[in-house]
């Protein structure tokens, strides 16, 4: 387990099997055209944010939950959603997505977050103790496929 420090937290996460998890992921993606955008768009992140995917061994192509909440008014997509990362939370607050606020969310560029002990669609072959990152962001739309098909 290796110790790392994120906005208000202090989590303790195997990044090796995490990342193994992510490379082998053997669970299902979704292929509905919104979520395949989702994979698309997030294989080109700044790289403040690959720094922050890489540090927990998180690929962040292979998210196992979103929604997509459509246009916004700057003509971007709005995506919610989840990973899970094999480790703990070992100082600071679980923070689920009803209560999150301004102060004890995390941001990276667009891309907000926080960590959860409340967990909900953990791949089955993920081995405990796992924690959820829980985030929004808003990406473009980068299918040539356009968007409402
Ligand atoms: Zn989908």
């Amino acid at each position: 387990m290796k110790e790392l420090n994120i906005h208000n937290w202090t989590l303790e996460v195997d990044v090796k099997e995490t990342y193994d998890q992510y490379k082998n992921a053997k669970w299902d993606l979704c292929d509905c055209i919104d979520c395949l955008n989702f994979f698309q768009a997030m294989k080109t992140t700044s790289s403040k944010l690959s720094d922050l995917f890489n540090s927990l061994g998180i690929i962040p192509s292979k998210c196992v939950h979103l929604s997509e909440f459509g246009p916004t008014e700057n003509g971007l997509h709005l995506y919610m959603g989840c990973y899970h990362i094999v480790g703990r939370i070992k100082e600071g607050k679980s923070v689920d997505t009803s209560s999150w606020d301004e102060h004890n969310v995390a941001e990276v560029d667009n891309f907000s977050f926080v960590f959860s002990n409340d967990l909900i669609f953990v791949p089955g072959s993920m081995p405990l103790p796992v924690l959820q990152m829980d985030f929004s962001v808003e990406i473009p739309w980068v299918l040539k496929e356009p968007y409402g098909q």
